[in-house]
């Protein structure tokens, strides 16, 4: 089997061998190791977001076993009174398998968050080919539960409209640039261009949207959206700043000494091979860490 396959394929020793090598990305392949980098993170004044690894299932019985695993999570931050919320791909929860299956298992993890401190379901975005089916199931189950929100990824044409959906209803979003390899017919393709469309739509959520996550490491879009809140008055706890567990830490922590709050999203668990590929393929800084963690075993 070629590596890339052996990396990719779900439930891989091979992944758990080759751990070390995400390790500066992932917090860890279980709840104690990924709460105990919360902890960490609370400590400096952040907050975070924590993903328990995994996406594209097509068996049931695992989108079930996403939602148990989500459930445990929750019960377990609630026990470690952990200043974290959680985040979740749709695939995982069973949206190829079958999209009311897949519903059903998000409202019962929707519901429970809903007795924590901080209650929030983020819904991550995968590629395309799910975009309108996963707001489509958001959208349905917001109409019940209040504290569950899209993501929304600035390099999609049909952006904009999704942004001004999201306004109408009230609903927190998370803007981002977008990690998947899309086609030119539906996404932006030069970084100039999505940057420009990135800040359009970081305004209009600044500007009448509820609570907007800023999620980016990129210092020309939160320059400027710095300077946007401060000429339009949008006071810093009327959105965040997200970023990834591992990338830029001493920028999370300037932005949380200047007063600004920031989120850090934390993946854990064992199916880290896709989320690692993004990573890597997306800055060579990242690649140069993994590089980095092999010669410094
Ligand atoms: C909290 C969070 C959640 C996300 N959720 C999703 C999601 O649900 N769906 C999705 O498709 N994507 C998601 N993403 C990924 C996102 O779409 C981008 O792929 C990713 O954030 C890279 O874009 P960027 O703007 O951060 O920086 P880039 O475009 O990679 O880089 C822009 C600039 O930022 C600086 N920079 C970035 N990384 C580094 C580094 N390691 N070291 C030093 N400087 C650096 C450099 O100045 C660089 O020129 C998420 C990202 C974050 C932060």
């Amino acid at each position: 089997m070629a590596v890339i396959e052996r990396f990719l394929a779900p439930d891989s020793a091979f992944q758990t061998r080759f751990f070390f090598l995400a390790k500066r990305f992932v917090a860890g392949e279980t709840i104690d190791t990924a709460l105990e980098a919360v902890r960490d993170l609370n400590a400096a004044g952040l907050t975070a977001t924590l993903d328990f690894l995994g996406e594209d299932v097509t068996d049931p019985s695992e989108a079930q076993r996403t939602r148990d695993t989500y459930l445990a999570m929750l019960a377990a931050i609630e026990r470690a009174g952990a200043a974290t919320n959680v985040s979740l791909k749709l695939t995982a929860l069973g949206l190829l398998v079958d999209e009311a299956l897949c519903t059903g298992f998000l409202t019962a993890i929707v519901e429970r968050a809903a007795t924590l401190a901080d209650p929030f379901v983020r819904i991550d975005m995968e590629g395309s080919a799910v975009t309108a089916q996963t707001l489509r199931v958001f959208e349905s189950v917001f109409a019940q539960h209040k504290n569950v929100g899209p993501v929304i990824q600035a390099y999609l044409k049909r952006s904009p409209a999704d942004v001004e959906r999201a306004i109408e209803l009230g609903a927190r979003v998370r803007l981002c640039k977008g990690a998947y390899r899309e086609p030119e017919t539906i996404a932006i393709a030069d970084m100039p261009s999505i940057r420009r469309a990135y800040l359009r739509m970081a305004e209009a959520l600044l500007a009448r949207g509820n609570y907007p996550g800023i999620a980016t490491h990129d210092d020309r879009i939160i320059d400027a959206v710095k300077v946007y809140a401060m000429a339009h008055d949008v006071a810093k706890d009327r959105f965040e700043f997200q970023m990834l567990y591992g990338v830029r830490p001493e920028l999370q922590r300037a932005l949380a000494t200047e007063g600004y709050r920031v989120r850090v999203y934390v993946p854990f668990g064992t199916h880290w091979a896709g989320y690692f590929y993004r990573r890597v393929t997306e800055r060579k800084e990242n690649l140069l860490f993994a590089l980095r963690s092999l010669v410094s075993r």
